[in-house]
């Protein structure tokens, strides 16, 4: 069974797509938390980077890549922005489908709660 993240891929349900290439695609998180919020998810629907493999390692950087390109695009280059990936039920992940939170526009506090 395909995981949401697949079925935006696949273009089966709606998100504002604001990127792809050949490894990756990224759209707005339909819950921001903050100005800017995009996900960066792998075409490959690996679970959690917990369980990426070391032939997921190029994939894995892209991944990061990416996300300071569009953070870039976005202009958050200046004033700064977070990436995360939750991992698990103690990380706050709720999609088993890897991705990568772009977080930016604002001041973010640490630590995450
Ligand atoms: P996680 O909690 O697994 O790290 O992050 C999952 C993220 O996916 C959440 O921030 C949530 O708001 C977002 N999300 C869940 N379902 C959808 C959806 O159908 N469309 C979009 N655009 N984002 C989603």
């Amino acid at each position: 069974m395909k995981t949401i993240f697949e079925k935006i891929r696949d273009g089966e349900i709606p998100a504002d797509v604001i990127y792809r290439d050949e490894q990756c695609f990224a759209f707005r998180d339909i819950s921001p938390q903050a100005p800017v919020h995009i996900l960066i998810v792998p075409n490959k629907p690996i679970p959690r980077v917990g369980e990426a493999e070391p032939g997921d390692q190029a994939l894995l950087g892209h991944l990061l890549l990416t996300a300071a390109k569009i953070a870039s695009d976005l202009g958050l280059s200046e004033n700064g922005f977070r990436v995360v990936i939750n991992n698990g039920p103690h990380g706050g992940e709720t999609v088993p489908h890897l991705h990568v939170h772009l977080l930016g526009g604002r001041q973010l506090t640490w630590p995450p709660g």
